[in-house]
């Protein structure tokens, strides 16, 4: 059979529509900076949503693909590769942990960790066939898979793409009493941001970290943190969820992972959980690969030396503090932690005051994205200079109080 291309229309344009970009093109980037094609220099204070976290091109990373590139980039797991071991022992030991399942992409990190949560329900548990339940949390993002959106309360993620993966319990995110009262017999784990990064970087309330910690201990079931976003340096620390002095059974990493380079992804946890993956039972064509392990064990390098993770503690309350002297000032509220922030922008008339101010910001030479109509999400790379974080905030101070 042929398949013979439709009739072409003149406005026909051959990417996909499903980003609305901002109207820039980049053609070279180089730690918080990037150039465009017509060589207007912007600085990018969103990070590739925290994937590029060392910024752009960073010299240890590139360096390190480089190497690799010119060695070997893919054997497939059928093989073994001589990046994979010491990648995965060299996460472990930053996080403290035994075990590490590569993996490429975010969603994948999520979906392998909802694999190994229900697997290890029924073998470890001994929850029955077919019956295993997940706790997550209204407002959260954890990718755009099928099963993944099934259990997303964001209509633009969900609607026309069912049927749904069943399985999985919403909960309001911040209320613990909620989450304690999902758990029933059959649950095998809770799968939840530290920090919803997506939503606007909603922070929840003191505690509510280790009470769910309890409510887990309690169920004798999984904690499962999705750190994709939130962890490897991005408020701090290397993971959300232990700068609350919280420790989850499983944690989920990815973005930053690639050093911005390369997709690569993670499910890091102790040997007793991971090991219900067997041989054949989970796997991935890319997924510990050696050009993505080569950057990986950068990343790891980098991120083990501390300095970047220090200067997210020392200028978040930079970036805190001009953020807290615009509220009511065109932002109805601001939240954050680290080098990450949500700013409500007061929405005035318009539904998409976010769009406006990103546009804005664009004009003056920012990058910066909205999120849910009237948010706008601050995750500069954290190479960024006090200087270039204080020019950025009065810049966007100026603009929200315009608005006011
Ligand atoms: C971005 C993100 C994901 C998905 O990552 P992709 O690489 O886009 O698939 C999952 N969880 C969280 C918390 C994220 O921020």
């Amino acid at each position: 059979m042929t398949i013979t291309a439709g009739p072409r229309t003149a406005t026909a344009d051959p990417v996909a529509h499903n980003y609305n970009p901002l109207p820039v093109v980049v053609a070279h980037g180089e730690g918080a900076w990037v150039r465009d094609v017509e060589g207007r220099r912007y600085l990018d204070l969103l990070a590739g949503y925290s994937a590029l976290n060392f910024g752009h091109c960073h010299p240890a990373l590139t360096a390190a693909a480089h190497r690799q590139l010119d060695r070997v980039t893919l054997t497939a797991r059928a093989f073994g590769n001589d990046q994979l071991e010491p990648f995965c022992a060299e996460l472990a030991a930053l996080l403290g942990r035994e075990t590490v399942l590569p993996m490429n992409t975010g969603a994948e990190a999520v979906e392998s960790g909802i694999k190994v949560a229900r697997k290890w329900g029924y073998e470890v548990k001994g929850v029955l066939p077919g019956q295993a339940r997940i706790v997550v949390a209204a407002g959260s993002f954890h990718g755009r898979t099928t099963t993944i959106v099934g259990f997303s309360t964001d209509p633009e993620a969900r609607e026309g793409f069912g049927p749904f993966t069943p399985g999985f319990d919403v909960v309001p995110y911040g209320d613990a009493e909620a989450l304690r009262a999902a758990i029933g017999p059959d649950t095998v784990a809770v799968l939840i941001e530290p920090i919803q990064g997506e939503a606007g970087v909603v922070v929840p309330p003191a505690g509510y970290l280790a009470a769910v910690r309890s409510a887990c201990d309690e169920a004798g079931i999984l904690f499962v943190s999705d750190e994709v976003q939130a962890g490897l340096g991005r408020t701090g620390h290397l993971l959300a969820t232990r700068a609350a002095g919280v420790e989850a059974d499983v944690y989920l990493l990815g973005k930053a992972l690639g050093g911005g380079i390369v997709p690569l992804s993670a499910v890091v946890a102790d040997a007793a959980v991971l090991e219900v993956l067997r041989p054949g039972q989970h796997g991935s064509t890319f997924g510990g690969n050696p050009l993505a392990c080569a950057v990986g064990r950068a990343v790891v390098t980098l991120l083990a030396d501390g300095t970047l993770l220090e200067r997210a503690r020392t200028l978040g309350p930079v970036l805190g503090e001009g953020l807290a002297g615009m509220v009511g000032h065109g932002a109805a509220a601001v939240r954050g932690t680290g080098l990450w922030a949500g700013i409500d922008v007061a929405p005035g008339s318009r539904p998409d005051a976010g769009r406006e101010v990103c546009e804005q910001m664009l004009r003056r030479g920012f990058l910066v994205k909205d999120t849910h109509g009237a948010t706008i999400r601050l995750s500069p790379p954290l190479v960024i200079t006090e200087d270039e974080l204080r020019a950025a905030l009065d810049a966007l101070g100026r603009i929200l109080a315009a608005r006011a």
